[in-house]
């Protein structure tokens, strides 16, 4: 067959394990925003979940094809890899399912035709960063499956997003989901210490400029943003000029992060490490990316910009005017909307 020069480049077809989640829901937006045909596998039961069949409802609407299993049945992702004629596997299972992608990488290495996988990750560079217990568990396991990908000859990218652009609370693992402080701001230490803020519609963009870019195979994507790199002080300040008042500062010491995080209750001890590791002891900062195995997404797509964090700042200012509007009116929250049915794809 003749392609001309008129053709439009193929898409990669783009299979994404937790699509439900925090980040899978961002990345598998991206996707869908790029007309890659996009493949999102959710486990069984996940319908009946209200918050989560509104998210498959809607990546649904947007042309998803929705399979159903899981990543740890090495047979089954056989299966649908080759069925589907997957090119590009992402997979964004939560913190603790990080071994179930044990599986999925011996089903890419037996498929043998992924052009790119990109484990989930998402935050730091777990080979760099060093937080204390439990967290450094969930990264020794985020190492174990990176040794295995890199042993198979895998073609991979890492994404190593740092922080999402929230107020960073110490105990809450999704804290987009909440308001910054109403009350008054806990400061991590003495709260000059940086951290760099990421949007999480840039986390799925970026994330998805990745998976075809010659430029990203086999290398760490490191996200940046130098007017998102932010302290503590600084966010707080940020936040009281959007709700117009300013609150106390109560400061939680590298001690307190330390015993929450010696408590080891899952997950709130993890997040607890991991604040201590950003806001103590500078893990996002304190090493150079100039390696072989690294790259910069501001070096890679200089023209794209990141959302600001005094933009997504404002977002959170309009909920909370929507959500005092909502309570306001009759007492009541907006109710909840359930999907009843969705089509679930077999493998044929
Ligand atoms: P969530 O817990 O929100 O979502 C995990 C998703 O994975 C769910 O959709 C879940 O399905 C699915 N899943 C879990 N196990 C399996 C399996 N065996 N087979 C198929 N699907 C499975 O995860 P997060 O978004 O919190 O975490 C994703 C990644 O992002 C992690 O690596 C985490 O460390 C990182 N992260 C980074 C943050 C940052 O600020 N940079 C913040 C939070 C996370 P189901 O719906 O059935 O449960």
């Amino acid at each position: 067959m003749t392609v001309s020069a008129a053709s439009p480049p193929i898409k990669s077809r783009v299979l994404i394990a937790g699509a439900t989640g925090f980040i899978g829901q961002f990345v598998a937006e991206a996707s869908l925003d790029s007309d890659r045909p996009t493949y999102v596998l959710v486990r069984p039961g996940v319908a009946t979940c209200p918050s989560k069949a509104e998210v498959l409802k809607s990546l649904h609407d947007k042309g998803a094809i929705i399979l159903q299993g899981l990543i740890s049945d090495r047979k089954y992702m056989e299966k649908i890899l080759k069925v589907h004629e997957i090119d590009v596997v992402i997979s964004a299972v939560g913190g603790g399912n990080v071994l179930d992608q044990l599986a999925l990488v011996e089903a890419i290495k037996a498929v043998g035709t992924i052009k790119r996988f990109l484990p989930s990750e998402f935050g730091h560079d777990v080979v760099r960063a060093d937080p204390v217990e439990p967290g450094l568990q969930m990264y020794k396991e985020k190492r174990e499956i990176r040794r295995l990908v890199e042993e198979y000859g895998i073609p991979y990218t890492y994404i190593c997003c740092n922080s999402i652009a929230s107020w960073p609370y110490y105990d809450n693992k999704h804290p987009a989901h909440a308001l910054p402080p109403l009350e008054h701001f806990k400061i991590y230490g003495d709260g000059t210490v940086k951290a760099y803020f990421v949007a999480g519609t840039d986390i799925g963009k970026f994330t998805m400029k990745t998976v075809d870019d010659v430029r990203t195979i086999n290398k760490s994507v490191h996200f940046r943003p130098s007017n998102n790199f932010y302290n503590m002080n600084e966010l707080a300040s940020l936040w009281e000029k959007k709700i117009g008042r300013t609150l106390p500062r109560v400061t939680v010491t590298e001690h307190d992060l330390l015993a929450i995080a010696a408590e080891n209750i899952i997950p709130e001890s993890v997040v607890a490490s991991f604040t201590h590791d950003i806001f103590i002891k500078g893990c996002q900062f304190n090493f150079s990316i100039n390696g072989l195995d690294d790259v910069e997404v501001g070096t890679l797509y200089p023209d794209e910009p990141f959302r600001t964090l005094d933009e997504c700042f404002n977002d959170f200012a309009l909920k909370l005017k929507d959500s005092n509007k909502d309570v306001g009116s009759n007492g009541n929250a907006t109710p909840n909307h359930v999907i009843e049915s969705l089509a679930i794809s077999e493998p044929r």
